[in-house]
């Protein structure tokens, strides 16, 4: 327990984060003790809404195995079904609900369990409130009720992690922290379903298989966000690949062009890298790139586009970048670079800092070579072969 990565949080974080897994363990216990026994036909729209709920989850585990999905986005299910219980269920069998990723964040042994917990823990409250809202002991099936509750589950649930995630990193990107547009579709959808999932439930338990082709394609669905970053990030560094720098950069490019503001693309190339894979190893060459990556996009400003281009060559696209400034970024990266330790394992198993790395930087601005990419890159290419020229650990302007 001394252990736990929980620890490792900021102190506002962590009050915040255990506040809310309490405050969620407080509302469960009082949501059991508040409710009578369930009826028979209570039992029976639980067992309809989990028995379709576990049946679409366990056929896309199995199916994101075996095509290989690294990485399950499992909440929008989570939300639908939970929806369906908040319409449907007496609040003791909602608890029941909630354990569906518990048991997935628990037994999956992931190294983020406390973010697990406090999502669920989250959810728990957000799910709760809503239930306060449309009527705790017999909740509402009227349209607007129901409306109004969808808008409280999402609000609350989505305003409670992103005050968390703030918190454990208040430099963390707003798409981190408040998701992206696909992330509120999804969750707009998902307790869409879940709603005619719980409508259809009190009806007659039975038609809520009817949900679940939707729920299924919901789970596919849920998987698009994690999709479209491996598309377009470089798995090695994080960084964007060179195929989606080029697509932004060119987007970057034009609106510069319109408002006539200055741009500047920097190249960077490390100094004779071949020879940290052939003395300290592949896997030090690998965590070399990674810390190079991470200390670009820290020195860079935020609106700053990084990029890896190929092997050990990266890219910045630099907007509102006068050539002075350009030249003088370009000269912060390159101190830093050679200012960084880098611990990795050597080929031999020991632990090994790696230091003395360098980088020569070729920098190419609007001003001289206008707007369009291919231009700014040949530009910036052959200042960066200038720079090895001269000897390397240097920056060129073209
Ligand atoms: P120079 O100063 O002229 O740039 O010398 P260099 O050795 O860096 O240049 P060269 O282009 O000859 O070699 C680049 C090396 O970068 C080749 C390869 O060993 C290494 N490299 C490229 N991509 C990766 C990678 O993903 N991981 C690791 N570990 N090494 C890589
Ligand atoms: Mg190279
Ligand atoms: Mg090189």
């Amino acid at each position: 327990m001394r252990h736990w990565p929980l620890w490792t949080l900021r102190r506002f974080a962590l009050a915040y984060w255990l506040f809310v897994d309490l405050a969620a363990l407080a509302v469960v216990a009082y949501a059991i003790a508040s409710s009578p026994q369930p009826t028979p036909g209570e039992i029976g729209r639980f067992a309809a809404i989990a028995g379709t709920a576990g049946a679409v989850i366990i056929g896309s585990s199995i199916y994101s195995h075996r095509v290989g999905d690294s990485e399950r986005n499992p909440w929008a299910a989570h939300l639908c079904y939970l929806t369906a219980g908040l319409v449907a269920l007496p609040c003791n069998l909602l608890v029941l609900l909630l354990f569906g990723p518990a048991l997935h964040g628990v037994l999956g042994k992931r190294p983020e369990s406390h973010r697990w917990v406090f999502t669920l823990s989250a959810t728990a409250l957000a799910v709760f409130g809503t239930r306060y809202a449309i009527g705790w002991s017999d909740p509402s099936t009227d349209l607007g009720i129901m409306v109004l509750g969808a808008t409280v589950l999402l609000v609350v649930r989505a305003g409670l992690i992103a005050l968390g995630l703030k918190l454990r990193n208040p430099r963390a990107p707003g798409e981190e922290v408040v998701g992206e547009p696909i992330d509120a579709v999804l969750g707009v959808v998902a307790v869409s379903i879940g709603g005619l999932m719980g409508f259809a439930a009190v009806a007659t338990p039975v038609h809520a298989l009817m949900a679940g082709p939707a729920l299924a394609l919901l789970e596919r669905a849920a998987q698009l966000p994690q999709w479209r970053r491996s598309a377009q990030r470089d798995a090695k560094t994080g960084l964007a690949n060179a195929v989606h720098w080029d697509g932004r950069a060119r987007y970057e490019l034009s609106k510069a062009r319109v408002r006539n503001r200055p741009m500047a693309v920097m190249l960077l190339d490390l100094d004779h890298f071949k020879r940290v894979n052939d003395e300290v190893g592949h896997l030090a060459g690998d965590s070399a790139l990674s810390a190079v990556a991470l200390l670009l996009t820290s020195t860079v400003r935020s609106g700053d586009l990084v990029g890896r281009f190929g092997g050990e060559e990266f890219v910045v696209l630099l907007p509102d970048a006068e050539p002075a400034i350009a030249r003088s970024v370009a000269q912060r990266v390159r101190h830093a670079v050679a200012d960084l330790a880098v611990p990795t394992v050597g080929t031999d198993g020991r632990e090994h800092l790696l230091t003395g790395l360098t980088v020569s930087i070729g920098v190419a601005t609007t001003q001289r070579f206008g707007y369009e990419l291919p231009d700014l890159l040949v530009a910036a290419d052959s200042a960066l072969l200038a720079a090895k020229g001269y000897g390397r650990n240097l920056v060129e302007m073209a």
